[in-house]
C-alpha cells in the first residue's frame, strides 16, 4: 500500500476531490502528517470515522521507530532508528547548555569512501524518504522536550550518508521541516554538511530555502585529500572553491570548513598554510573536529599540539576557528561512528 506521505498537498487535494470530498480535507490531513507528525490515520480526529476508513483502505503510513536508545554520560542520546523495511539508521540528540541539536541521517550507509569514517564501511543501501528524514527530526524534538524540557533548536545533516547524494529528498524534507504548515523551524538553524560535490552545492545555493553549509575538508592539499577521501579525485579543490564562492554570492552565508587534525597526516606547517590560503578565497570559518577513532590505525594519532598550532595560525590570519569537542563517544554516537550494526 502506498504511504500517504509520498503525496504532495496538491496530490492530496486531487485525491479528496476524486472521492467526492471537499478540498479542505487535504489541508487537514496534511497538517496531521507534516505539522503534528501523526503516524496513524485513525487518530485524525477532525476527519469522520467513515472517511478515515476510506483513506486507510488506500493509503498507509510508514513511520520510523526507535529500535535502540542509548544515553551517553554527557547527555547525548543516540537512536538506532528502524525503517519500514527493517533497515537501520542513526539519529543523535546533542544537548548543550543552550541548545539541542539533532544530527540526522540522509542515507542508509554511504557511497563515498572516506577512510576515517565508520559509515563509509557500509555500502550504500538506499536513500532515505522525505518522511523518514522528517520523522528523525520530529522524534528528536519529542525527546528534547521529554528529557530537556525544551524544543529542538538546530539540525545538522551530519549523520549517516551524503546529503547531496540524496539531494531531492533532503531538500524536500528541509522544506517540510521549515514551512509554516510543517514543523516551522528556521532554515538558519539547519546545516547541510557535504564532502563536496560542486554541482550540488550550486544547486542548493539556488534553492529558495536558505540553509547553512558545511564542507568536510580535512586537507586543502589536493593529493592528500584524495588519499583520505578517495572519491574526491573526481572533484578538484578548485571546482569545490568555485562552487563555494557561488554559494556565498547567492546566499550571503559563510561556509564552515570541517577539519580533523591527524598526527603524521595533516599536521605540518605546509598543511596549515594550504588551509589558510584556501579559506581566504571565500568568507568562512573553520571547525576543528576532534577525531573519533574507528579502529583505522593510521588516523589514531591525535595531535593536540598540531591542533593548537592550527588554532593559533588561523587566528593570526584572521580566520575564525573553533575546536569542536567530541560528544557521545562512549556510545559510538560521535561523528563517523554511526555504523549500522545490522548491516555489518
Ligand atoms: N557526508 C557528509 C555528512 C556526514 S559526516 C559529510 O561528509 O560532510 C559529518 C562530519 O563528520 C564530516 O565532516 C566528516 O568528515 C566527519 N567525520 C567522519 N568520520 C569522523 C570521525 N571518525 N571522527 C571525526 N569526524 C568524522
Amino acid at each position: 500500500m502506498k504511504d500517504i506521505r509520498t503525496l504532495s498537498l496538491e496530490q492530496l487535494t486531487d485525491y479528496f476531490l476524486s472521492i467526492g470530498e471537499k478540498p479542505f480535507r487535504a489541508k487537514q490531513v496534511y497538517d496531521w502528517l507534516w505539522s503534528k507528525n501523526l503516524h496513524s490515520i485513525d487518530e485524525m480526529t477532525n476527519i469522520s470515522k467513515n472517511l478515515r476508513e476510506k483513506i486507510a483502505q488506500e493509503y498507509t503510513i510508514n513511520p520510523v521507530s526507535v529500535d535502540l536508545l542509548q544515553k551517553s554520560a554527557d547527555g547525548t542520546i543516540k537512536n538506532g532508528v528502524k525503517l519500514h523495511d527493517g533497515l537501520l539508521v542513526e539519529s543523535v540528540l546533542i544537548p548543550t547548555e543552550t541548545r539541542t541539536t539533532a544530527c540526522v541521517s540522509s542515507q542508509v550507509g554511504c557511497s563515498l569512501n572516506c577512510e576515517f569514517c565508520a559509515t563509509a564501511r557500509l555500502k550504500r543501501m538506499r536513500n532515505l524518504e522525505v518522511a523518514e528524514i522528517v520523522d528523525q527530526v520530529a522524534l528528536i524534538d519529542r525527546q528534547s522536550k521529554l528529557y530537556f524540557d525544551r524544543p529542538l533548536s538546530n539540525i545538522v545533516f551530519m549523520g549517516m550518508g551524503e546529503p547531496m547524494m540524496n539531494y531531492k529528498n533532503v531538500v524536500e524534507a528541509i522544506r517540510k521541516i521549515t514551512q509554516p504548515e510543517g514543523l516551522g523551524m528556521s532554515p538558519r538553524r539547519i546545516t547541510v554538511s557535504t564532502s563536496g560535490i560542486p554541482k550540488m552545492i550550486k544547486m542548493l545555493a539556488d534553492e529558495e530555502v536558505k540553509v547553512k553549509l558545511a564542507l568536510s575538508l580535512h586537507s586543502a592539499i589536493e593529493e592528500k585529500r584524495n588519499d583520505i577521501m578517495p572519491f574526491s579525485e573526481k572533484f578538484p579543490l578548485t571546482d569545490i572553491m568555485e562552487a563555494l564562492q557561488y554559494w556565498y554570492s547567492k546566499t550571503g552565508s559563510p561556509v564552515t570548513f570541517e577539519y580533523c587534525v591527524w598526527g603524521g597526516i595533516n599536521d605540518t606547517e605546509e598543511d596549515i598554510k594550504a588551509l589558510i590560503k584556501y579559506c581566504r578565497k571565500v568568507p568562512s570559518k573553520v571547525n576543528i573536529i576532534q577525531y573519533n577513532p574507528i579502529g583505522e590505525g593510521k588516523f589514531d594519532h591525535r595531535s593536540t599540539k598540531a591542533e593548537e598550532r592550527y588554532v593559533s595560525e588561523l587566528t593570526k590570519a584572521g580566520i575564525t576557528v573553533m575546536v569542536r569537542k567530541s560528544r557521545g563517544g562512549d556510545i559510538d554516537a560521535a561523528c563517523g561512528q554511526l555504523a549500522n550494526k545490522s548491516a555489518e
